[in-house]
């Protein structure tokens, strides 16, 4: 099995077909949430491009397969938040919200160059999303007059791209895997039934947030942990809430936003799943191992209060991303808590 890609099965058949034939595209997008494999289907485009053995796919095994998965194969080039930030140190780098222009010049300086030993040269840019208007209009240049050795392929978090930048790309819309096919390949890979549901059921269809969190497992307690502290603030007062919103604001305003969102999603996810018990459809629910709690919790609300917490966490979220000031914003949801 050369493309080792778990789900997504229509999406490598078409960039084989399209590879073998040579129809394939000068420019592609790969988008869809973090963590369904976009960043490993770009690799393995780019191994399948420039394989010695087997044109077309992947066969892991040539020299040249290996060294891009090892990253230092000199005609495939890879950016994104993660090369950009690599100078700075960890908070400067977390505080870095888009992608600069000079990021993107310093790749088109590469673009220009031919294939030193492959058969094409492969421009792999990640977080495509935080293109600020600059580096999206430096990028369009790149992609209206591509070199014809070249691939450039963008991989993005979000569909919020300029439409002129979408237009020029042949563009892949990943979407998250159903829970079954992300359980059924946690077995695989040895974990035991009862794990592999409850890893499925959380991960939302995002396949590498499962692969991470069982090579993590420190994450799996945390999640647990920050699960129990939200759900205590419930019998904790308004003290305790607001505490929680100024320590969340102040790691949000240290660089660690992602963590705050992750909280956030957190808490919508079991707020979530008690709509979904109060209104009958159980068979969705992501915290499985909590049902008997959700169960509690949905006699205790009316339908309309859940639902309307649920929404107010999205709108929280939202205003977070559109720099809202965050202890406001934090303090508002603890505030209106059902
Ligand atoms: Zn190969």
């Amino acid at each position: 099995m050369p493309w080792t890609i778990i789900g997504h099965e229509w999406a490598v058949n078409q960039l084989q077909h399209s590879m073998l034939a040579g129809s394939d595209a000068h420019a592609y997008l790969f988008s869809g949430p973090a963590g369904l494999g976009k960043a490993l289907l770009a690799l393995q485009m780019a191994q399948a491009l420039n394989c010695e053995v087997t044109p077309g796919e992947p066969c892991q095994e040539c020299c040249s397969c290996r060294r891009i998965a090892r990253g230092n194969h000199p005609d495939v080039r890879i950016a994104g938040m993660a090369t950009q930030g690599a100078a700075l140190k960890a908070e400067e780098a977390a505080r870095q919200k888009e992608l600069k222009i000079a990021t993107i010049r310093e790749w088109q300086r590469d673009i220009s160059l031919r294939p030193y030993e492959g058969r094409r040269r492969v421009f792999i840019l990640h977080d495509a999303e935080r293109l600020n208007e600059e580096s999206s209009n430096a990028m369009l240049k790149t992609l209206e007059e591509p070199p014809d050795y070249a691939t450039i392929i963008l991989v993005a978090n979000s569909p919020d791209l300029l439409p002129t930048i979408v237009s020029r790309c042949r563009v892949l819309r990943l979407r998250p895997l159903p829970r079954r096919q992300v359980t059924e390949a946690l077995i695989a890979r040895h974990l035991v039934a009862e794990e592999a549901e409850l890893l499925a059921a959380w991960s939302y269809g995002r396949i590498g947030w499962a692969l991470h969190a069982i090579a993590n497992p420190e994450r799996i307690a945390a999640r647990q942990e920050q699960l129990s502290a939200l759900l205590a603030l419930a019998g904790q007062g308004r003290g305790a809430g607001l505490r929680w919103a100024e320590q969340r604001a102040k790691e949000y305003r240290n660089g660690e936003q992602e963590s705050v969102f992750g909280w956030l999603e957190l808490w919508q996810s079991w707020w979530r799943d008690v709509l979904l018990v109060a209104t009958g459809c159980e068979a969705s629910v992501v915290n499985i191992d909590r049902r008997h709690e959700l169960s509690t919790i949905a006699t205790r609300h009316n339908v309309p209060a859940i639902h309307a917490f649920v929404q107010r966490i999205g709108t929280a979220a939202q205003q977070l991303r559109e720099n809202g000031n965050p202890q406001l914003v934090l303090e508002n949801v603890v505030l209106h808590h059902p």
